[in-house]
């Protein structure tokens, strides 16, 4: 076994690159073991502003800025002629207004290649297999090479950033079902060869195609777009055919999705996930933590899952820092809480989309332009905002406004 290091990253997903370059710039050692070989095709491809003070902290953010991915201003939502859009630029918290569409095999391979360039080991093809932890909070990890090889890494430390890999949940037994149904996606990228006689390609848009199902597009700056359906098994179930069929049939089944991409060419047939949903007990042990998709991954319709993703390793590596230099960390207070009141904001809007809450908010007539702003700010990942009322009283807060919306709706009716 070589010499300890400080910290061991599992996985090279947006998590695991902003937590190497966070530790690195730190000045401890840290080294990243990732399955796959980069570029790796993963699904999460319009990311949040919030997402961009984090790759700037980290400085990472200029690599990406030159990869010209498409700029997204907004999120815009549809419901048969009923259309609302959010601009960026109109929202209540303070942060950045934009952020980017972006094709992740080359986004990760962006923030991998700048990690290494930065001087962290990142090796590829590296798959962790197992941990054994000690009373010293140390660990010793055996991650297995492509050729069946094994290497035993011994850290002070792990940051488990593995996505859906969820690695120490499930060496551990820490998986804990979602409180939310499960739901499949299908999804390609394809040739968006009518762009211009539509939307704006700076925005992603969801659109309402039936009660629990929804579309996304994410217009890339390559002149294609990924489009996605997202739904009930059962409603997917009623879809005759195969994969394919089942997605010409989405797209046929929908007159603007119809007439934008019903005669385009698909750049690789469509793809299916299924029952994405996972939490885990806790965030954090002797000797690890966990950040991104193995906290808590909820739902993809408002883009949160790289902003959590970044957001949650950003705050975790500082945690691990302050650690290993001798500082003692309340992790429930300085990391789970955290965490999780932004988890749990979006959770209530994730609900309120599926039991049609929001689109009563969307598409409200004459909406508040204040209410606007600050519902702008969460779907920019603002999340953490005490000041905004819609952050902070989310439980409440979204019931309230429909309540309100029904009453005048009556009143200009009468
Ligand atoms: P990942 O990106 O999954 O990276 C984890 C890495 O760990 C992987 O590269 C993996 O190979 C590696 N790994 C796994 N196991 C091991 C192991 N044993 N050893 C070593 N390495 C390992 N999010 C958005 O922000 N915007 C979207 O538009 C969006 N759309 C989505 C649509 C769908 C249908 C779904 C299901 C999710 C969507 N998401 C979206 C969520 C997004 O995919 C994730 O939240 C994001 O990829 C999490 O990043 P991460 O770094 O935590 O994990």
């Amino acid at each position: 076994m070589k010499e300890k290091i400080d910290v061991l990253v599992i996985g090279a997903g947006p998590a695991g690159s902003i937590s190497a370059s966070m530790i690195h710039k730190a000045g401890l050692s840290v080294r990243v073991v990732e399955r796959e070989k980069f570029p790796r095709f993963v699904i999460g491809e319009s990311l949040l502003p919030r997402c961009m003070e984090v790759l700037e902290d980290a400085e990472l953010l200029e690599a990406v800025k030159a990869k010209n991915f498409q700029q997204k201003f907004g999120a815009k939502f549809l419901k048969e002629e009923n259309v609302a859009d959010f601009n960026f630029s109109d929202q209540f918290s303070k942060g950045w207004n934009w952020t980017w569409q972006v094709q992740r095999a080359e986004f990760d391979l962006t923030l991998a290649t700048e990690v290494q360039r930065k001087g962290v080991q990142v090796d590829f093809e590296t798959t962790v297999t197992a941990i054994k932890f000690f009373d010293d909070e140390s660990s010793v990890t055996t991650v297995q090479r492509l050729d069946g090889s094994t290497e035993e890494i011994a850290a002070r430390f792990i940051i488990d950033a593995s996505g859906y890999g969820r690695v120490i949940p499930r060496l551990f037994n820490l998986d804990k079902p979602s409180n939310l149904d499960p739901r499949k996606a299908v999804f390609a990228h394809v040739k968006d060869i009518h762009r211009d006689n539509f939307d704006e390609p700076n925005r992603i848009i969801a659109i309402m195609y039936a009660p629990g199902f929804w579309t996304w597009i994410i217009p890339f700056s390559n002149g294609v777009t990924s489009l996605g359906f997202v739904g009930s098994f059962d409603y997917f179930n009623a879809i005759p055919g195969d994969l394919s069929a089942q997605y010409k049939a989405c797209i046929e089944g929908h007159p603007y999705l119809k007439k934008r991409f019903g005669d385009v060419e698909w750049v690789w047939e469509p793809r299916k996930l299924e029952a994405w949903s996972a939490t885990t007990d806790k965030f954090y042990g002797k000797g690890f933590v966990l950040t991104g998709n193995v906290t808590e991954f909820l739902d993809p319709i408002f883009s949160s899952g790289v902003m959590f993703a970044t957001v949650s390793s950003h705050l975790a590596s500082k945690q691990v820092i302050r650690k290993l230099k001798g500082e003692s960390v309340d992790w429930d207070t300085d990391y789970t809480k955290v965490v999780q009141q932004g988890v749990d904001v979006f959770r209530t809007y994730v609900m309120a989309w599926y039991d049609g809450t929001l689109e009563k908010v969307f598409f409200s007539k004459n909406p508040d332009p204040l209410i606007k702003s600050q519902v702008c700010s969460v779907l920019a990942g603002y999340v953490w905002d005490q000041t905004n009322p819609y952050v902070r009283e989310h439980h409440v807060a979204l019931k309230r406004l429909v309540k309100l919306i029904d009453v005048n709706e009556r009143i200009s009716r009468n």
